[in-house]
């Protein structure tokens, strides 16, 4: 038993981190909601042809990072690595397409790649999806509310918006011919992954972290100047947009995406608090994917938030803030000696939780003496101490006991009836 462990980049969420989780969960869907986006709750496996078809063979994900496998069937399963492909393939299988939609879902994806502080092998996701709207309004919309996430988190200040177009599919072509020309010359002066993709990839080498590449593409032709009117037009009126809602952004000429199926309008949320693991939101459109994944065409918008990187930025925050807010603490810790006391315990206990749900009450339990109960008391960091032995059942009281306020007076055995205003009182319920 004792090698049995984790795997590798898959982490067990404690129970001291899940706070964080269930407010950034929170946040996110009472924002989107707010907007008019609806949940939907996908497979964890799909076909393999779905991620092969959709992202693109010549990408990380595909190339070397997903969770493939042959079941029992025979067929070729591969644990999600994204949440797009899904979507758009529960979108077109149940005809979600025909009128504007605006969808988002949540959970955990997989890909092999190297475990590191805010990457992981699984890792979660909470991914928007706005289908049916060619407009650069509803890049707009999605921008905005992710803005509007960040803000109700408490984050903003942390982060910055990066935008680009990377054009049409045409477009692009012309610009990946004219990239790759230049970068052929200055072969063996590329770093060795940027080699790789200059035969399969080219376009990622714009998003090389090697500063010896990334100088060379100082002098490369822009993606700017290959820009076909369309998505010029769109990419100004986006950015007008924003600047009418006061969202600031970055232009980054040289942000792509790494996911093949993204074109015009791409954008990054990115921190620089969490080192090479910086961008915590990524996203574009892909007007051509649902189409591709054999639905009617459908221009579609959307982006993926990581949850991991989230949960450590508002963990850093919280902890500077000492918020108390993190802390699940129990408002109440009750303990007994004897049966009849137990009894008398338990059943106040559940009076308590019927007239205060939501308030935590911990009942002591697996017995010991007074001076073990009382130390699990202290230890829970509780508020309050119910105490219940002979003489309190005998007399239909409780004693309290104030365990963090150190100006609130001590011990004092009060009638059942009072207990409710003594709570209300200490607990501010
Ligand atoms: P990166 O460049 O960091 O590898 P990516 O371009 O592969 O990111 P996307 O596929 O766009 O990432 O996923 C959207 C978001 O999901 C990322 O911005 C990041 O916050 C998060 N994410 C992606 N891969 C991981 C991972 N392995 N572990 C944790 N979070 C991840
Ligand atoms: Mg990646």
């Amino acid at each position: 038993m004792n090698d049995i462990r984790a795997i590798r980049g898959m982490s067990d969420i404690l129970p001291e981190e899940t706070p964080y989780w269930r407010f950034l969960e929170q946040t996110v869907s009472s924002v989107l909601t707010a907007y008019g986006y609806s949940e939907i709750r996908l497979p964890i496996l799909e076909k393999t042809a779905l991620f092969n078809r959709s992202i693109g063979e010549v990408t990380d994900i595909v190339e070397k990072e997903m969770y493939s496998f042959e079941d029992r069937n025979g067929d070729s399963l591969t644990l999600r690595p994204e949440g797009t492909a899904g979507c758009v393939r529960a979108a077109i299988q149940h005809g979600l397409l025909s009128t504007p939609r605006r969808l988002w879902y949540a959970g955990p994806m997989f890909r092999h790649e190297r475990p590191q502080k805010g990457r992981q092998r699984q890792f979660h996701q909470i991914g928007v999806e706005a289908f049916g709207v060619a407009t650069p309004d509803i890049d707009a919309e999605v921008i905005l509310l992710s803005a509007r996430l960040w803000r109700a988190m408490g984050l903003e200040p942390q982060v910055q918006l990066q935008l680009n177009s990377i054009g049409s599919i045409e477009a692009r072509k012309a610009y990946k011919a004219a990239l790759t020309s230049y970068l052929l010359q200055r072969e063996t002066d590329l770093d060795e992954d940027s080699q790789r993709r200059l035969h399969s990839n080219p376009l990622r080498i714009l998003d090389s972290k090697n500063t010896a590449t990334q100088a060379l593409l100082d002098d490369a032709p822009s993606l700017q100047d290959y820009l076909d009117e369309g998505s010029a037009d769109d990419f100004a009126r986006l950015c007008d947009l924003l600047d009418a809602a006061g969202v600031e952004y970055v232009v980054n000429r040289r942000l792509v995406r790494g996911l093949d199926y993204y074109n015009k309008t791409v954008f990054e949320w990115v921190t620089d608090q969490l080192g090479a693991q910086g961008t915590i939101c990524a996203g574009g459109r892909y007007d051509g994917l649902v189409e591709q994944l054999g639905g009617k065409a459908t221009p579609a918008v959307g982006f993926a938030m990581g949850m991991e990187r989230l949960a450590l930025l508002l963990a850093e925050q919280w902890a500077e803030k000492s918020s108390a807010a993190i802390h699940e603490q129990p408002a109440v810790y009750a303990i007994s000696v004897g049966d009849a006391a137990y009894k008398a315990a338990l059943l106040a206990l559940e009076e308590l939780r019927n007239k205060y749900p939501g308030v935590q009450m911990v009942l002591h339990a697996g017995g010991g003496s007074f001076k073990s109960q009382m130390k699990k008391a202290d230890k829970s960091g509780a508020e309050l101490a119910l105490i219940w032995g002979e003489d309190e059942v005998a007399s239909g009281s409780v004693s309290v006991k104030p365990l963090r306020n150190a100006t609130a007076q001590g011990q004092q055995s009060v009638p059942l009836a009072e207990l409710d205003s003594i709570l209300t009182t200490a607990l501010g319920v």
